[in-house]
Order: C-alpha cells, then sequence, then structure tokens
C-alpha cells in the first residue's frame, strides 16, 4: 500500500511570542489517504487553523512527527517548504484573496507565474480551471465586479490549477448565503468523486461538514473524534 498523504503522530505546536508560550495543539494523531474528503470540525481556538497551516507548510510543528507522502516535514528547510507549498497545495480561503482590480483569468493564471509555465499553457490550464468549477463565462471580468459565490470558485480554481496533491479550504462558505455555499460545498465533491482529489476543509458549521466524507472533531487541540459521515448532504446544480 502507498504511503498516506498526511500522517501525524503527537503533533505538538506552541507559539512563542517573547516569554509567552500558548500551546495549542497538544498531541495530533491523524492519517489521511490521498483522495479522501475530510473535514475538520471544533470551536473557535481549538487549534483547526494551526493544524492546516502545518499541514499545508506554511507553519512548522514544535514537536511530534509530520511525515507527508512518507517525507519528514520536520526535516525540511524553509526552501523546501516553500518548494512543497507551490507544488503539492492549494488553499482556499474564507475571504477569497483575490486580486480585486486584475480579471479572473489573471487570478487563476498567477500560481503558475512562480511555476513558470509558458503564457499560452497558463492561459489554456485556467481556462480548464475555470471550466471545472463552472464559472468560465466569468474569465475576463474584473475580480471585484463578480458575487461572492463566483469570488470563492475562482479561488478555487486558482487552487486547482498547479494540479495539487490537496486543497485546504479555511472556512470556504463562512462569507456566502446558503445557497452560494452549498454549490461550492458541490464543487468540492465533484472533484473529490470524479477527478479524485483530496479535500481538507476546516469547517466549525455541522450543515457544511456533512459534505464531507468524514469528520474529525479537534477540541482543546486533541482530536476528539474521528468518524466517516453517515449523513451526507448533497449540493445542488452549479453549473
Ligand atoms: P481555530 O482555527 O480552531 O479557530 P486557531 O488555530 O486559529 O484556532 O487558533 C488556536 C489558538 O492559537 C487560539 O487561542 C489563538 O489565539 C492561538 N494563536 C493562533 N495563532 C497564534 C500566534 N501566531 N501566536 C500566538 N497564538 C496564536
Amino acid at each position: 500500500m502507498s504511503e498516506p498523504l498526511f500522517s501525524l503522530k503527537g503533533l505538538v505546536k506552541t507559539y512563542q511570542n517573547g516569554e509567552v508560550n500558548t500551546p495549542v495543539l497538544q498531541g495530533v494523531d491523524l492519517k489521511v489517504e490521498k483522495g479522501e474528503f475530510v473535514a475538520l470540525m471544533g470551536p473557535s481556538g481549538s487549534g483547526k487553523s494551526t493544524l492546516m497551516h502545518i499541514l499545508g507548510f506554511l507553519d512548522r510543528l514544535t514537536s511530534g512527527s509530520y511525515l507527508f507522502s512518507g517525507r519528514d516535514v520536520s526535516q525540511m528547510t524553509d526552501d523546501d517548504l516553500a518548494h512543497e507549498r507551490s507544488r503539492e497545495v492549494g488553499f482556499v480561503f474564507q475571504s477569497f484573496n483575490l486580486l480585486a482590480k486584475s480579471t479572473v483569468i489573471e487570478n487563476v493564471m498567477l500560481p503558475m507565474l512562480y511555476a513558470k509555465v509558458p503564457k499560452k499553457e497558463r492561459e489554456e490550464r485556467a481556462m480548464n480551471a475555470l471550466r471545472a468549477v463552472g464559472i468560465e463565462h466569468r474569465a475576463n471580468y474584473v475580480s471585484n465586479t463578480i458575487s461572492g459565490g463566483e469570488k470563492q470558485r475562482v479561488a478555487i480554481a486558482r487552487a486547482l490549477v498547479n494540479s495539487p496533491s490537496v486543497i485546504f479550504a479555511d472556512e470556504p462558505t463562512g462569507n456566502l448565503d446558503t445557497k452560494s455555499g452549498e454549490a461550492v460545498l458541490a464543487i468540492f465533491q465533484d472533484l473529490h468523486e470524479k477527478q479524485g482529489r483530496t479535500i481538507v476543509m476546516v469547517t466549525h458549521e455541522l450543515e457544511a461538514a456533512e459534505f464531507a466524507d468524514r469528520i474529525v472533531r479537534i477540541r482543546d487541540g486533541v482530536i476528539e473524534s474521528d468518524e466517516k459521515n453517515l449523513n451526507k448532504r448533497r449540493g445542488g446544480y452549479y453549473k
């Protein structure tokens, strides 16, 4: 059998600001296989974003072990982490984080600029990603002229465009109305089911988590429960 995508054992994260230590993750054990759609739930301040940042190479663990596809992340240099981040992961945030004055397609092409992809291929891949989330008709719109739900689809297209091993979504429906939120969740479901994408979604809403296959709950920096989702919800038609 191949290695899990993520394998965490006794993972600890303590923030250190001067003399003040804030223990956040206090011994997290977790395995995620390639192709899973996992929701990470927990109350505000429980350490969800911290865990996602460590998994996504944005931050370092304090102690314990984190293997990514069998490779020991604690031994990686800052350059290695930056390299893994650009190649292996795509992020989707609650606040979309698009360049407001750039067009939709420019936003989606951006990650490929850093990956030094030729222009023609950048355009083709960006259009494919926009098509995958049903928003290709907005390709030439300036980003701040489209709706919130549309912006989040663009952010998903941008996260997809370098074909990462995993997509992390941090409260992706937090700024959306129910209908647009469900359309976004349906897109994640689609990417998972039809393209075998691995998705880790942080949310504090059970209604959102129920779109995933597995629900992991974190509380006070440890995993409180980790179960298959038996109440799977389906999103509406989004294209
Ligand atoms: P969640 O995503 O579950 O709301 P977070 O991972 O954002 O939780 O935060 C967990 C705890 O870590 C909170 O108490 C927060 O104040 C603290 N925290 C987050 N980032 C830092 C930081 N850079 N320095 C100190 N404490 C932090």
